[in-house]
């Protein structure tokens, strides 16, 4: 394990900024922080840089206990949202700011911010001035001016938010490529979540300064524990119903569940809705083309809305009628998933014939 964090939190006056976070990243690992705005991510990501003192709990970088040790002698780099270059140097300049600190050889410095400038796709970029760059090139630049001093732990707090969703996206895969590459550990923060099941090896969700579940992103997406994270991760239609003898009724179709009986919200993504005879009957709104899918907006019987993911081919047209049968869902009580929450295909065909 390269980081390991136990119980590590922040409080500010009656805000709980981080509680007790307790997660491992494995070297060569992206891990991301996912979570909306105001969720904790920055502070985490501060606690591990040092940048921030923990209230309570222990870190450990490469098996060594920094809990106590200065952000400047911890083995962490930072890129921050805004690049942060310092404006009256050159880019070679910047970039080797850290090596100079660290006392190398100039003649050496030289060499090493060359070859990683060439690393962020920036040879011969070295004269310029932060200015004459573009937005993408300055947050290359930052990405170099980190990757120079060879961190163990490089943490990123969304580095590419201000930047256009095109570049946004270019960069996302440049720096996949980068950490696969060198073997990079890096913790990303994204309030994305996009940008955080295209990075991430594993997915640490947050909400309210808690680490609700940590997985890889099948697992988020297929077994959300928490609706928090089901709802965060993805799309979701969720009726709020009761299952009784392991059956229950879900926007007017008879599904069976495999969950204790009792009151239940149960959801079912938007591509889990497959067209058949059965199911329960909706009514196309309206269709929007995404280009390589469909998305459906429908009102059910009961007028509760509902929104299907479909191929082109199988899109209605608005206001027709259908029917619908989910083939997946997601049984969750108080919050929480219960039992697996799948519906079993072969008896959903039993239930629903
Ligand atoms: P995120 O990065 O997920 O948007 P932050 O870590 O920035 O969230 O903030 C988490 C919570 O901690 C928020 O309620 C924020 O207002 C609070 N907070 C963060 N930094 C400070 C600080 N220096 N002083 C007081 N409150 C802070
Ligand atoms: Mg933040």
């Amino acid at each position: 394990m390269m980081l390991r964090l136990e119980g590590l939190g922040k409080t500010y006056g009656s805000t709980t900024a981080v509680e007790a976070a307790s997660f491992e990243a494995a070297a060569g690992e992206l891990l991301c922080l996912l979570g909306p705005s105001g969720c904790g991510k920055s502070t985490l990501l501060r606690l591990i840089s040092g940048l921030t003192e923990a209230d309570e709990g222990t870190l450990w970088i490469d098996g060594q206990d920094v809990t106590g040790v200065p952000a400047n002698r911890r083995p962490t780099a930072m890129v921050f949202q805004s690049h942060a270059l310092w404006n009256h140097m050159t880019v070679a300049q910047n970039v080797a700011f850290g090596l100079k600190v660290r006392g190398m050889p100039r003649g050496r410095i030289a060499a090493k911010v060359a070859e990683t400038l060439a690393l962020v796709g920036l040879a011969g970029f070295g004269p310029r001035r932060p200015a004459e760059l573009s937005g993408g090139q300055a947050q290359r630049v930052a990405l170099a001016r980190c990757l120079v001093v060879e961190p163990r732990v490089l943490l990123m707090d969304e580095p590419f938010s201000a930047l256009d969703a095109h570049l946004r996206k270019t960069l996302r895969e440049e720096l996949k490529a980068l950490q696969r590459r060198l073997g990079l550990t890096v913790i990303f923060v994204t309030h994305d979540q996009e940008e955080a099941m295209e990075l991430a090896d594993r997915i640490a969700v947050m909400t309210a300064g808690r680490v609700e579940q940590i997985g890889t992103p099948d697992e988020l997406y297929l077994a959300p524990r928490s609706l928090t994270v089901a709802r965060f991760i993805g799309a979701m239609n969720a009726c709020d119903t009761r299952i009784v003898s392991g059956r229950a009724d879900w926007f007017g179709a008879d599904v069976a569940v495999e969950a204790a009986d009792g009151p239940a919200m149960i959801l079912c993504r938007p591509e889990d809705l497959q067209p058949g005879p059965g199911g329960l009957a909706a009514t196309a709104i309206r269709v929007i083309d995404l280009g390589p899918l469909m998305r459906v907006h429908l009102m059910t019987g009961g007028g509760d809305p509902l929104v299907w993911l479909c191929s082109r081919a199988a899109a209605p047209v608005p206001g027709q009628g259908l029917r619908l049968r989910p083939t997946r869902l997601h049984v969750f009580r108080e919050g929480l998933r219960i039992g697996d929450g799948a519906v079993q295909p072969q008896r959903l065909q039993r239930v629903i014939p």
